[in-house]
């Protein structure tokens, strides 16, 4: 099997998946580069082989059609100034043959947004699952974007996918196309390989303690991995919004606090199945509570129990951020994924950040730290301690479906 490090890409087009949906503010400037810095190490590698290049990726969801607020013609000129040198920019990626075929040694050529097809994502748009037509077309839209991918896959000797952000789909450009090379012509980057390896660290190596810190806004979307993590943790911190679902599920009063009534007793459930596994369940128990949802709310701090209506907890309280840091600094393996608060307002990061300092203290004394999923990297680039800890994964849905157990269409197709 190849591999980017042995392969030799003097003289051969590479065709490259990487994962470029950064985020863009207002202007189309990028507000932070991680996607783009995460894959130059594969595609200066192709390039100092003397090799050439060809770039593909998605930004945002456009839907299977073309929205020049989501082309990645606005971010050619950074990736230009990433790599050190030009590159061309192909406006429609399916008609890309000439511009590819034109190609030299050390040239760059990046195409439009591939998610400007529907064929991309392989998905019937404009037509309900439900709808009796439903399957005849999405049988006509897989042969579609079997073509779709033999197209991208003509310009080009070898496939490399880097994108390990959506690596959890099978996409045309993601694990499609790899059907058209042969198993000496397709091969993950080094992004990816980096990342099925903090994965298998954290599945296959644990070393206990474990604590798993599971945030952000709801329990309902997190609640795969929660299973699946209850059989591996010792401690699992649940934080965030969702700490007010189990707060009401227990009989709390929690005012206008994001809470999930349908999913009380499934808050119930997992308290219950802690128990009955040994895992040390940590919730918060006390929260700064805000009169509005905004960064100059008037706040109090008041235990999870007892939030006065007309006020909503948006972070962790004092007394919750030590519970966190005793369940996290003595860790041996840690994995975090989702915020403990609003860390987008400035005035609610401190459950957040008692969450990170406690996993930089334990990543000094010799734990391995994942970071993983949009929010979370966010946070820890807010803090400045991207670097403090093992591994922070590019991947969100996708290192949550490794985690899960799943095997990913991205990293399959290829192997
Ligand atoms: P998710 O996409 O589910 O990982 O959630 C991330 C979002 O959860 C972030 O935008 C946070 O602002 C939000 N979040 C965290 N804590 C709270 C909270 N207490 N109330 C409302 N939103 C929250």
């Amino acid at each position: 099997m190849a591999t980017i490090e042995n392969f030799d890409f003097n003289g051969k087009k590479a065709i490259v998946r990487v994962d470029f949906n950064v985020p863009l503010d207002e202007n189309g400037n990028i507000t932070d580069d991680t996607r783009i810095r995460g894959a130059l190490p594969t595609l200066k590698k192709i390039l100092a082989d003397g090799g050439s290049l060809i770039i593909m990726s998605h930004m945002g969801k456009p839907k299977g059609k073309v929205n020049p607020k989501m082309s990645l013609s606005q971010i050619k000129d950074a990736v230009a100034k990433a790599l050190g040198t030009e590159v061309k920019f192909a406006e429609d990626c399916a008609k890309a043959s000439e511009a590819a075929k034109d190609l030299k040694p050390g040239e760059v050529l990046m195409l439009e947004n591939l998610r400007f097809y529907p064929e991309e994502e392989g998905k019937p748009v404009g037509i309900e699952k439900d709808a009796p037509e439903y399957e005849a077309a999405k049988k006509e839209m897989k042969e579609r974007q079997k073509e779709f991918a033999k197209t991208l896959a003509s310009y080009a000797d070898v496939y490399v996918n880097d994108a390990f952000g959506t690596a959890h789909r099978r996409h045309a450009s993601t694990a499609v196309i790899a059907d058209y090379f042969d198993a000496d012509h397709k091969m993950l980057g080094y992004l990816m390989e980096k990342e099925v390896k903090a994965v298998d660290n954290i599945l296959k190596d644990i070393k206990h303690p474990f604590t798993a810190i599971m945030g952000g806004s709801k329990v309902s979307t997190k609640i795969g991995i929660i299973e699946n993590l209850m059989d591996k943790v010792d401690n699992l911190i649940l934080c965030g919004g969702m700490t007010y679902t189990f707060a009401k599920a227990m009989g709390g009063h929690v005012g206008d606090s994001l809470c999930e009534n349908d999913k009380l007793d499934l808050a119930l459930d997992i308290m219950k199945k802690a128990k009955e596994k040994g895992v040390n369940l940590v919730l918060g128990v006390d929260c700064i509570a805000a009169d509005s949802f905004s960064n100059d709310a008037n706040t109090q701090v008041v235990s999870v129990m007892e939030i006065p209506d007309g006020w909503e907890g948006l972070d962790a309280g004092p007394k919750t951020r030590e519970l966190f840091r005793d369940a996290i600094k003595d860790a041996k393996t840690i994995l975090w994924n989702g915020p403990a608060g609003v860390f987008e307002f400035d005035n609610f990061t401190g459950g957040s950040r008692a969450v990170a300092d406690a996993i930089v203290e334990a990543t000094e004394k010799g734990a391995f730290s994942l970071v993983g999923g949009g929010d979370s990297v966010a946070c820890v680039n807010k803090f400045g301690l991207a670097d403090k800890v093992s591994y922070v994964s590019t991947g969100g849905g996708a290192l949550l479906e490794a985690i899960e157990g799943k095997v990913l269409p991205g990293v399959a197709a290829v192997k």
